[in-house]
């Protein structure tokens, strides 16, 4: 139960003792209630507060880790239902499956083909997180084997996926060591499927018919002994599943339904657009992991940008380093363009430089990771600050032409920045990025010759 300001004021000494960096115990407690400061700052707390504090502290989505090492895939630990409220933490970790009825050469190659994906986008690397394995043929050694086949193959954590509890045991001994996430808890067998993810201390998924029937199998888990849950619930169509996912979100943030306060994964089922888009809604509304039942390599880049979008802090635009960057194999006599460190601006306008076939030099401001005239307008980017930019990285040397090129959109700088750089050409480049190759082939072709 979330508690209020006034409630954990209660529990405070109320000396008013100043230590925790706060004028009084109030103060201290509604910052609390707003989980923006920790009890530690407060050095007198009694043990019941804390006691008390420490329950209600706890994430309303409980942290679950799956694998180990460096590509260890850690969910849950949500605070909002909607990301411009704060933000998102753990991104949805997306899965690629395979079966056991699939040929081994099948396998392998499609077990590779996910778990070696990496692009870089916006200054991060995009990869998938997990493999899952399902069992379909009800042979707990072919199950084993395609366990055994798809860990060889790939350092990524393991989804194995199983109604069989013979199965999963197998499954579990084969992947013995890496902490694999279990999916076979449902009506029928779910005490079987707590029993092995309790013996082996490995994460289990379990499955309900709906909202109540899954929080009531998640909560007989914990009574059990297993707390580390992802919940499935896995009645209806799409229209029922993103329902049920809202309903478990909200439940778990408003801590209204014991056993709903864990992670939530989604299977996409369905064949290429099909599954894409069943993934997409997974990634939109709340899924922690979506397993793309049916994956193709295609896939990923869109999902993979869409999770990306959806999971970068609303608060913190994405930045790149300034600095300068060369494009191509640029040397003294390549033109040398300055933008702003937001990391769209920079891929799009270095992706159009590379476009242009012409070696260049990419000085990146820093802008506090703000576009070009959001900068500009801001302040953040004046003439006086591109002029200290190439000062401060001693750019007359190495650009011993002395032409720079601004932005089209700051083409109002280029006096100042003359002004400020004596010696330098300034030269106003396209407003829009797509312009810049036909500029460099037009524009700076002919100023260079
Ligand atoms: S340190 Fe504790 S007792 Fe002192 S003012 Fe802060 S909350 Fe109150």
């Amino acid at each position: 139960m979330k508690l209020t300001g006034l409630q954990i004021f209660k529990l405070l000494p109320n000396t008013n003792c100043r230590e925790c960096g706060f004028q009084t115990c109030l103060a201290f407690a509604m910052k609390l209630a707003a989980r923006q400061v920790s009890l530690d700052a407060c050095p007198h707390a009694s043990d019941e507060a804390r006691e008390k504090l420490g329950a209600a502290a706890a994430p309303p989505i409980r942290l679950v880790k799956i694998g180990g090492g460096e590509r260890e895939v850690a969910v849950g630990e949500e605070l909002v239902l909607f990301r411009h409220e704060k933000t998102f933490y753990r991104k949805t970790a997306v899965a690629a499956q395979v079966d056991d009825r699939m040929a081994p050469e099948a396998l392998l190659a499609r077990v590779r083909e996910a778990s070696s994906f990496s692009v870089e986008r916006a200054g991060e690397t995009l990869r998938l997180d997990l493999i899952a394995v399902k069992e379909t043929a009800g042979d707990a050694a072919r199950f084993a084997a395609a366990v055994r086949a798809a860990r060889e193959a790939c350092t990524l954590p393991l989804i194995l996926v199983s109604r069989d509890p013979g199965c999963l045991r197998a499954g579990i001994e084969a992947a013995a060591g890496s902490r694999p996430l279990l999916w076979g808890a449902g009506d029928g067998n779910a005490g079987e499927a707590i029993a092995l993810a309790k013996e082996f201390s490995v994460p289990l998924v379990v499955e309900g018919s709906g909202v109540e029937e899954t929080a009531r199998l998640a909560a007989s888990a914990v009574e059990a002994g297993v707390h580390d849950l992802v919940l499935s619930p896995a009645a209806g169509g799409a229209a029922a599943r993103l329902r049920d996912f809202t309903l478990l979100r909200r439940h778990a943030l408003a801590r209204s339904l014991p056993g709903a306060g864990f992670p939530l994964i989604m299977a996409a089922g369905g064949d290429g657009y099909d599954g894409a888009v069943a993934a997409a809604a997974g990634i939109c509304k709340y899924a922690s992991i979506v397993v793309l039942e049916n994956p193709e390599p295609w896939q990923y880049l869109p999902l993979l940008t869409l999770r990306q979008n959806i999971y970068t802090d609303p608060q913190k635009p994405l930045q790149v380093e300034p600095g300068v960057y060369p494009i191509g194999d640029a040397g003294e006599g390549s033109p040398l363009l300055v933008t702003t460190n937001f990391s769209l601006t920079y891929f799009m306008v270095s992706t159009e430089i590379e476009a242009s076939e012409i070696p260049s030099k990419l000085l990146i401001i820093d802008a506090e990771g703000q576009s070009v005239l959001t900068a500009w307008a801001a302040g953040k980017f004046n003439a006086e600050i591109i002029a200290r930019a190439v000062t401060d990285r001693d750019l007359e040397k190495s650009v011993p032409h002395r032409r720079i090129i601004i932005p089209g959109y700051v083409a109002m700088l280029s006096g100042d920045l003359e002004d400020k750089l004596p010696g330098w050409n300034v030269m106003v480049g396209p407003q829009e990025s797509a312009d810049i190759p036909s500029y460099m082939k037009d524009v700076w072709a002919k100023a260079a010759s």
